[in-house]
């Protein structure tokens, strides 16, 4: 399998180019903010589509704003490097991009010069079968300590403890909770449990991420397929003991359920079938399937306009 080339401040080079001085904020202290993209290949279309490019690159810039840096590239140059670097690499299979900003400055208050790369890697779905969770005694740090709001490599460390703790215990994947002691989030996805029929997600304001997945379940998904609307409200750990069904949500996890959680097994102990409709119809939708919200999919190769026009030709 052929190695990808990484687009690093306007050209695409081998990840053995792609680097960073040890000396930078961004490799001392993990100063960067970032977004993980995923990439659909459309085998009907011949088509790449890159899901809610608009809403990360929104998400990018409240990240560096959070944390007073900014890089020189406009969304429409994002834009465009994400195209250089599916289409430098003749990608026409399902990827995953990290977009990643960073500051190559000395020191804990530097905040330039700055640098992007994109880096794509082929990744696959993660945990079909359910994951076997636990929940963490970790904390999720606070929004008054380390945002989680903010997308930071930096801010990851406290997923790490709490994932090698969870593999340790003999676990897939860890649950955390906050300091208010409601159910938080996973270490890099947004919970959702179904509980009494109901599709409940923790509150924004619950030290979780602002997910892009989560909005595409609470917008359309949900409603659309189960004819139900997300509940947001606070969860308590003992509500995740007898939940009938739990999932993770995001880019990188699409929808994976969970089918136990401190070995108490959720329902029937397999994956449910709220989740699994809403884990065939997030694929339907983000491959363009499912052709509604043509506004989340931009097209990487630009085919799919003359495509549609040859097929009415037709
Ligand atoms: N929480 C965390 C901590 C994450 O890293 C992610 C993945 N970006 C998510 C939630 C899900 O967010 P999204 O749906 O925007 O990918």
């Amino acid at each position: 399998m052929t190695t990808l080339k990484i687009w690093m401040n306007g050209d695409l080079v081998p990840e053995p180019d792609a680097k960073l001085p040890v000396n930078s904020a961004a490799v001392f202290y993990a100063t960067n903010v970032f977004e993980g993209i995923r990439a659909y290949w459309n085998a009907g279309d011949e088509e790449m589509y890159c899901f809610r490019l608009a809403d990360h690159f929104a998400r990018l810039r409240e990240s560096m704003k959070m944390m007073r840096f900014t890089v020189p590239y406009s969304d429409p140059q994002l834009h465009e490097a994400v195209r250089q670097v599916l289409t430098g690499n003749g990608l026409r299979e399902d990827i995953h991009m990290h977009l990643v900003a960073y500051v190559t400055g000395a020191g804990l208050d530097a905040t330039e010069p700055t640098g992007l790369y994109i880096n794509p890697r082929r990744r696959g779905r993660l945990g079909e079968g359910g994951l076997r969770c636990c929940v963490s005694s970790w904390v999720r740090t606070s929004d008054n300590a380390i945002p989680i709001r903010l997308k930071s490599g930096s801010n990851y460390q406290n997923g790490r403890l709490a994932t090698l703790q969870a593999k340790a215990d003999g676990y897939d994947a860890p649950i955390f909770l906050n300091g208010q002691g409601h159910v938080a989030e996973g270490s890099g996805a947004t919970f959702f449990m179904v509980r009494r029929g109901q599709v409940v997600t923790p509150p924004l304001s619950a030290d979780i991420l602002e997910s892009i997945t989560r909005t595409t379940l609470i917008q359309d998904l949900v409603p659309r397929v189960l004819a139900q609307d997300v509940v947001e409200r606070e969860i308590d750990r003992t509500e995740l003991y007898v939940a009938e069904e739990t999932f993770f949500c995001g880019s990188g996890y699409e929808i994976t359920p969970i089918v136990s959680i401190d070995r108490f097994p959720l329902g029937d102990g397999r994956v449910g079938a709220k989740t699994r409709a809403l884990a065939s119809a997030y694929m339907d939708l983000v491959r363009g399937v499912d052709r509604s919200h043509p506004e989340w999919r931009t097209a990487v190769y630009g085919r799919a306009g003359v495509m549609a026009e040859a097929a009415a030709r037709r």
